[in-house]
């Protein structure tokens, strides 16, 4: 494998995710999947509990929101009336959820809900936040030689702390020195990263950005963060104009930092 740079000057390594430090298809094919399973089971166990009241009264308020602008959502969900029939109104909770998971919607409600299902999935130990085996010591070694590393990901920070809390390399939190999501902005908007460079107190130019998506790549750019585009499997297919322009890396382990003597 053959050995990259870090870009001359770079003090912070900020990384995406999905794609980057973890597979792609984990959201898909594990968090998401969860949600669909443990649903039932998890408004059965936590019903009476203030949280879930909070969460489910949420979602109520959503519908109540989607009926009023006429957006199609299922007619059936959540009867305002049938706090006696338990079974009913769980049914009922289900079949929104589902429904909104299907359609795709970024409901705060839908969001909030299903945060609360994966911090107990993930405190209990039934869902660990895949790393690939690359990842952590590579980011020791860098720690080592001085550089900070900050996490940039569309998925809340508090989700990205639960990935990487209960990992499937225990809680690797200490290694991180901050972590930002969308509420910077979003990922292939250039301003994001000039904010982000603020927060970290730093200029653009001492960032280096990995991340799979050649959009977020340009945005970065644009910003004058360098780029590093990496390339793991199942992730989307690069042009062979992005394979010219952008330096690609297919493991965080061929990152060198090379100071000038
Ligand atoms: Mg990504």
């Amino acid at each position: 494998m053959a050995t990259v740079s870090i870009p001359a000057g770079t003090s912070a390594l900020l990384l995406d995710i999905e794609g980057t430090t973890t597979p792609i298809t984990f959201v898909k094919d594990i968090l998401f999947p969860y949600i669909r399973e443990h649903l039932e089971d998890y408004l059965s166990t936590h019903w009476e509990e203030d949280e879930c009241k909070q969460d489910v009264h949420l979602l109520k308020k959503q519908i109540e929101e989607d009926m009023r602008q006429n957006r199609a959502c299922p007619v059936h969900a959540v009867d305002q009336t049938v706090h006696t029939d338990e079974e009913k109104a769980i049914r009922e909770v289900v079949d929104n959820v589902l429904w909104q998971m299907a359609a795709d919607r970024k409901s705060t409600a839908l969001k909030q809900l299903q945060g609360h299902m994966w911090r107990s999935a993930y405190a209990s130990g039934r869902i660990k936040g895949e790393i690939y085996q690359d990842v952590i010591p590579s980011i020791k070694r860098w720690r080592g030689q001085g550089l900070k590393v900050f996490i940039y990901s569309s998925g809340s920070v508090e989700a990205q702390k639960l990935l990487f809390g209960y990992s499937v390399e225990g809680d690797v939190l200490d290694l991180f020195d901050g972590h930002f999501d969308t509420s910077i902005g979003a990922k292939v908007d250039g301003k994001s990263y000039e904010r982000i460079a603020e927060r970290i107190g730093c200029q653009p130019e001492e960032i280096t950005f990995l991340t799979d998506v050649t959009r977020e790549a340009k945005a970065a750019e644009e910003a004058g963060v360098n780029v590093l585009v990496v390339v793991r499997p199942g992730n989307m297919e690069l042009t062979d104009e992005e394979r010219a322009h952008y330096n690609l890396i297919t493991s965080f382990s061929q990152l060198e930092l090379t100071r000038r003597a």
